[in-house]
């Protein structure tokens, strides 16, 4: 069997703690700065990647969101990255990976309780994870176009599993136990920590991990602690805000852009993805299946040639 190497493409994006960071992390880029207000662009993004304009442009990608702060998936140089390339609402560059992104057949699996008992077929996988109460299972809902569909996994006893569901019977999707239960006892929580850490280092086949964040309350250190935790073990992961209908004001995209202030702490040489959406209004459900689908498809090719 062949050779998995672990979350290779996120590798490519990781920040300080990482011992020995591959080719593409050594470039050095300004600590995460922005704002999440991106005009959409009138064209649609280049899957090809290849109608690259404005390369001559020093750094500006897009309106408050600079070239240094994007995510470049593998194939596109940052300097080529443009507007045009960029998926709304978030700093995500599409690139000649991004394929296939619709949900066509989507079915529960299995539940697990260990890494162990998760299926060995050898399929990649994103696994979801966040705050208890940060939306999870409506954004799983949503991306499945599926009224109560995560409810499977909070039906008792299964809340605290791992739980697969098979997407075009080609990759999966993966609720893990939210964290952060304001009424848990210690144990409990250093349980789910035991638990949920022994899958993320011993899952060979998990292509990155979709971190929930509420958008709609003020930053939590659970959080960030969730964020440094996967980072220092070399674990890609996609900032993913939820409720981005809530954010109301003048300035609705200020509140994205402190949170990405507060984390580019974190991440001063190679900026995360983030995205914007909303289990409401459907926003960057698209968006984020395209993202997965050209991390997917980068995971799967480089594989084969492994
Ligand atoms: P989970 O515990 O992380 O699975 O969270 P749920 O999906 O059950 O959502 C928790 C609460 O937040 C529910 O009351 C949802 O209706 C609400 N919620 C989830 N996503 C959104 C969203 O995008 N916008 C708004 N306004 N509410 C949401």
């Amino acid at each position: 069997m062949l050779l998995r190497h672990r979350h290779r493409l996120l590798l490519l994006n990781l920040h300080r703690p990482l011992a020995s960071p591959p080719a593409l992390a050594s470039v050095s880029f300004r600590p995460l700065s922005l704002s999440a207000h991106l005009t959409p662009s009138t064209d649609s993004p280049s899957p090809s990647g290849s109608t690259v304009k404005g390369s001559s442009v020093p750094d500006v990608a897009a309106p408050g969101l600079l070239r240094s702060e994007l995510f470049v998936p593998p194939g596109v140089e940052r300097k080529d990255a443009t507007a045009e390339m960029l998926l709304p609402g978030s700093n995500i560059v599409v690139g000649p990976y991004a394929g296939d992104a619709e949900v066509k057949k989507i079915e529960f699996v299995k539940s697990s309780a260990r890494a162990g008992d998760c299926p060995k077929d050898g399929r990649p996988e994103f696994a979801i994870l966040g705050r208890s109460n940060v939306g999870k299972s409506s954004l799983i809902n949503k991306l499945a176009r599926k009224r109560e569909f995560a409810l499977t996994s909070k039906k008792p006893g299964k809340t605290r599993l791992i739980n697969h569901f098979l997407v075009n019977n080609s990759w999966y999707i993966v609720d893990l136990p939210g964290y952060g239960f304001a009424n848990a006892s210690q144990s409990s929580r250093t349980d789910w920590s035991r638990f949920t850490k022994g899958y993320f280092l011993n899952r060979e086949t998990l292509v990155g991990v979709l971190l929930l964040i509420d958008a709609s309350i003020p930053p939590q250190q659970v959080d960030f602690d969730c964020a440094n935790w996967l980072g220092r073990n070399n674990i890609g992961l996609t900032f993913v805000f939820t409720k981005c209908d809530k954010i109301k004001g003048k300035q609705p995209n200020d509140k994205i852009k402190h949170f990405q202030d507060l984390f580019s702490e974190y991440y001063r040489k190679s900026p995360p993805p983030w995205i914007m959406t909303s289990s409401v209004t459907g926003l960057g459900r698209d968006e984020l299946l395209c993202h997965m689908s050209q991390l997917r498809n980068y995971w799967d090719n480089d594989d084969e040639s492994v």
